[in-house]
């Protein structure tokens, strides 16, 4: 049997002048694929009569389901049903119960419907409304005579993503040639993706040629998408996981929905650890991240954002010697960042960050994007360096990300010692 494949169809003017971000073929590419159906192609096209027709046909002829998102609303540049009933010869008719609805919603919030609204109600001829429970605008899903689907929905993403989980996608779960898809990302820190990839290569030799690897590099790390088609997909993947996790070991930080500071909160929460932090270069993102984390307060006490010497040495004890000596960037300072903090939070693990962010301020000796993340605890304090590029703006990210990093690595070497 083959496979059920779909396209996706996003219709808007300001998606292609990059004024709006396409989140919505984003989200229906993903919910579809984890319902295993595959997503052929996904398509931006403009406000226009003949191209949305065109589109639609071009798609509706080459696979079964066709999901066309934007151009249902009111006004007279949305377009997308009267260019759908005159690609099928088709009329739109007002449907009674959507109109119905209209003036229900309007007068539940005690106003007159505006003009142009009851445009919404119209309906091609041979389509069947998915309610909308957000907006006026109802969903239309049509199945034509070679049994090939079209479904065109709002493109106000919350009103979209109601309409597709709670029609669309009961409705797609009962058609034919669905494949069973297991996915799970792994996230890989401090490693490149060329090493990574060297290594999974291995991996994968081991594992079997069913395994297919995705490597999706970003800002501190990778991303490595396995994803495995067909019969017990599950258990294939979860094997597959369980091996790769021994091979790689503590680079591999999180899956899925993971990140570095969720992952550090959870080691913290575990080990019922206390964590403070003393930023320079980053500007309190490292705090920023921590605290974005829901229920951090269960394990960060504070910190300090040490950006002059006089406040490093005054806020956290540096000594002023060894900013004279070695300055401010450097490994003692980072260091005794680390320990400072610790000392005056009183928290059982201190984090530290020091760096040039550039653009200016580098040196032959202390380049641009040098940076020095220090880590203390009561076994004792070390300092580590790390060399990033020379955006201002990407090294103060990476830095933070480093210093998370920094902290789960070390906080899992201890527990293992
Ligand atoms: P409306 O009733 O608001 O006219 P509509 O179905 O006609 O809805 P659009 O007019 O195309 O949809 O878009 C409505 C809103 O949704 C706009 O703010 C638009 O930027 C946003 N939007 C449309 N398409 C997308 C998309 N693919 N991704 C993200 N946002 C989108």
């Amino acid at each position: 049997m083959e496979s059920l494949s779909a396209n996706i169809i996003t219709v808007g003017d300001e998606l292609l002048i990059g004024q709006v971000v396409d989140s919505n073929a984003a989200y229906i590419a993903s919910e579809l694929t984890k319902i295993g159906v595959i997503v052929s192609y996904s398509l931006t096209i403009h406000d226009h009569l003949t191209t949305i027709a065109t589109a639609i046909d071009r798609s509706l002829n080459q696979c079964p389901l066709t999901i066309v998102t934007g151009g249902l609303g009111p006004t007279p540049d949305d377009l997308t049903r009267e260019s759908t009933a005159s690609l099928l010869g088709v009329s739109l008719k007002t449907d009674s119960e959507v109109l119905a609805a209209i003036h229900n919603r309007f007068a539940i919030l005690g106003r007159e419907v505006p003009r142009g609204s009851e445009r919404v109600a119209q309906v091609p001829e041979g389509f069947e409304t998915l309610s909308n429970s957000l907006g006026t605008a109802p969903g239309l899903w049509h199945q034509r005579q070679d049994g090939n689907i079209v479904v065109l929905l709002p493109g106000v993403p919350h009103e979209m993503k109601a309409i597709f989980s709670t029609h669309v996608i009961p409705r797609i779960t009962h058609l034919q040639g669905r494949e069973m898809i297991a996915q799970r990302t792994l996230k890989v820190a401090g490693i490149g993706e060329t090493i990574i990839q060297h290594r999974m290569e291995a991996i994968a030799h081991v594992i079997g040629h069913d395994l297919m690897i995705a490597y999706l590099p970003g800002l501190y790390g990778v991303r490595v998408r396995l994803t495995v088609r067909g019969d017990n997909a599950n258990k294939r993947l979860n094997d597959a996981e369980n091996f790769i996790r021994k091979e790689l070991g503590a680079t591999i930080f999180g899956s899925d929905e993971d990140t570095l500071e969720s992952v550090l909160g959870e080691l913290l929460k575990y080990q019922g650890k206390t964590i403070a932090v003393a930023e320079s270069c980053t500007g309190g993102l490292v705090l920023n991240h921590l605290t974005n984390v829901p229920g951090a307060s269960d394990y960060v006490l504070g910190g300090v954002i040490a950006y002059s010497n006089r406040i490093k040495q005054h806020q956290l004890g540096v000594d002023e010697n060894t900013l004279k000596q070695h300055g401010a960037v450097s490994e003692l300072v980072a260091l005794q960042m680390a320990e400072g903090i610790r000392n005056r939070f009183c928290s059982d693990v201190g984090l530290s960050v020091t760096g040039i962010s550039g653009p200016t301020g580098g040196s032959d000796i202390k380049p641009v994007g040098l940076v020095w993340i220090g880590y203390a605890d009561a076994e004792g304090a070390f300092a580590v360096k790390r060399q990033f590029g020379d955006d201002r703006s990407l090294n103060k990210q990476r830095s933070a990300l480093a210093v998370l990093d920094l902290g789960r690595k070390t906080l899992l070497k201890r527990s293992n010692q």
